[in-house]
């Protein structure tokens, strides 16, 4: 299988990402995670990506796109895998069909979690004490709501052009949309 999971931030794209990922025995690459892990590594790509996620920007998509290259390139990455982050702008759209197109294999779906703005407003404040996430702030949170309104949310179109779109309701207790996920999936993977 190969998917993408996408939503607003604070959707829940993370916490479900993980369980779809076992799921279907793929592995969830987030490029959201990926740039922690340089930031916390003091990388040169987290040096840099740190410019852009503190102010909840997106990081360049060259820099992106390399970096998801680089990573669907690996080994366990070869049967499949859940995009979780990535694409989130048009050109990133691009750049993966691109990448998809040299294994020879399609894109099976993209699962858009919907969640109400209140809803998500609420989840983010929670997870900035959880885990203390620099670009949980409310300036912060405010900014990445607008950057994927104006650059992520055209390509629900997109997908939903292509007939692979799954919107599912991100509302309620994580289990219960985990099940509605699988249950979408699962209807595509017989198909
Ligand atoms: P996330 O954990 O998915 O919310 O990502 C955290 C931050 O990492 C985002 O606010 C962006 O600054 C950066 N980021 C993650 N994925 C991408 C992407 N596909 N394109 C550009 N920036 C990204």
């Amino acid at each position: 299988m190969r998917l993408i999971l996408m939503g607003p931030p604070g959707a829940g794209k993370g916490t479900q990402a993980k369980f779809v990922a076992e799921h279907f025995g793929v592995p969830a690459i987030s490029t959201g995670d990926i740039f922690r892990a340089n930031v916390s590594e003091g990388t040169e790509l987290g040096i840099e990506a740190k410019r852009y996620m503190d102010a909840g920007e997106y990081v360049p998509d060259e820099v992106t796109n390399k970096m998801v290259r680089n990573r669907i390139d690996e080994d366990d990455a070869k049967p499949g895998f859940l995009l979780d982050g990535y694409p989130r702008t048009l050109a990133q759209v691009e750049e993966l069909d691109g990448m998809i197109a040299f294994t020879g294999h399609s894109l099976d779906a993209v699962v858009c979690l919907t969640v109400d703005a209140d809803e998500i407003v609420q989840r983010l404040l929670q997870r900035a004490q959880v885990e203390g996430r620099a670009d949980d702030t409310e300036d912060v949170i405010r900014r990445r709501q607008e950057v994927y309104a104006e650059q992520t949310e055209p390509l629900i179109e997109v997908y939903r052009e292509r007939g692979i779109l799954i919107s599912v309701d991100g509302m309620g207790p994580v289990d219960e949309v985990t099940s509605r996920i699988f249950a979408a999936l699962d209807d595509v993977q017989q198909s």
